[in-house]
């Protein structure tokens, strides 16, 4: 079994943007995030926090809008419209779940496609399904390169993913199909979910159900992508799959933390300076 290392490849991602950014610093352009973080979630603002420090690693400025948990729609909506007109911000993201009362489609509607770097826009994910060119959510396009990096062939490859969200599991069944592999979309009212994830030669998992994904439901030599962060009641930080049990059944895993975690970050950081080159036609 091998460890699918997250965390170094999001370091060596991070690494080239740095250098990247200091390439178009001398041209006098800055790639710059945006930010919007609504109320006092204590995963949020941590999440927050860590893409900040990210973006200040990596040479990337970086604003925060922290707005209160009542803040009304209208208000937020604003914002976003003149971070769209902003020529100092290359990227827009709202940090989810909003508060109830706000309608996070509008929200996420409201941001120009182009600063699109969460990628969550119907333009965006259109496009992805489409498979054209796009800014793709971070997390899905971070479980892809991951498995590249580790030359695992998708081609014609049974992936099984668990979690049918419209910010994980959906796209990344689309950029799954994109590489020609067979994709089976499992959610909650999929029934006998083991006879799915048994089927996988790929598994990728994004619940949010500590040990959702027991050693019996995986087949021998499988590649298993935990995507699940769930804290238990200790502090500790664990994901949706039984990580001692099924790392001795599959050929590759991820760690939870250290795994899909970072290359979250880290592609997001690659949709921040790819939306700052689009804007400045620097390629
Ligand atoms: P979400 O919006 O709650 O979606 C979870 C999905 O799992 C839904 O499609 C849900 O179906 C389905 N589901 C729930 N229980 C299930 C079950 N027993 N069997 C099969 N499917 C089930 O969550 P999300 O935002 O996609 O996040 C999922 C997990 O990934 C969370 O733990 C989150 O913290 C983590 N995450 C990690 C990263 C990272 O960077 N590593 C990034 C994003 C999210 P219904 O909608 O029908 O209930």
């Amino acid at each position: 079994m091998q460890i699918l290392d997250g965390k170094a490849l999001a370091q060596n991602i991070e690494n080239a943007i740095q250098q990247e950014v200091q390439i178009l610093n001398k041209r006098n352009v800055t790639p710059g995030l945006a930010v919007i973080l609504v109320g006092n979630d204590p995963a949020s603002q941590s999440y927050v926090n860590m893409k900040a420090k990210a973006c200040k690693r990596t040479g990337i400025y970086s604003i925060t809008h922290e707005m209160p948990e009542n803040i009304q729609q209208e208000s937020l909506l604003q914002t976003i419209a003149m971070l769209n007109q902003n020529p100092n911000i290359d990227g827009i993201l709202v940090q989810l779940p909003l508060p109830k009362h706000i309608n996070t489609t509008a929200v996420l509607e409201a941001i120009a496609p182009q600063k699109d770097v969460d990628g969550f826009h119907p333009f965006n994910m259109g496009r992805i399904f489409a498979n054209l060119d796009g800014f793709i959510p971070a997390t899905p396009l971070g479980v892809i390169t991951l498995l590249k990096h580790y030359n695992v062939s998708l081609q014609g490859k049974n992936v099984v993913i668990v979690g049918a969200s419209n910010i994980v599991g959906k796209p990344l069944s689309a950029l799954f199909l994109n590489e020609n592999a067979t994709v089976t979309l499992c959610h909650i009212y999929t029934q006998n979910l083991a006879k799915h994830t048994k089927e996988a030669d790929i598994l990728c998992v994004a619940v949010g159900k500590p040990n959702l994904i027991t050693k019996e439901m995986i087949k021998e030599g499988a590649i298993v992508v935990d995507i699940g962060i769930n804290k238990l009641s200790d502090g500790r930080i664990v994901g949706d799959v039984d990580f001692s049990n099924v790392s001795t059944q599959c050929s590759f895993i991820t760690p939870v933390p250290g795994g899909v975690g970072p290359m979250t970050i880290a592609s997001l950081l690659q949709n921040t300076l790819k939306a700052a080159k689009l804007r400045t036609k620097k390629y």
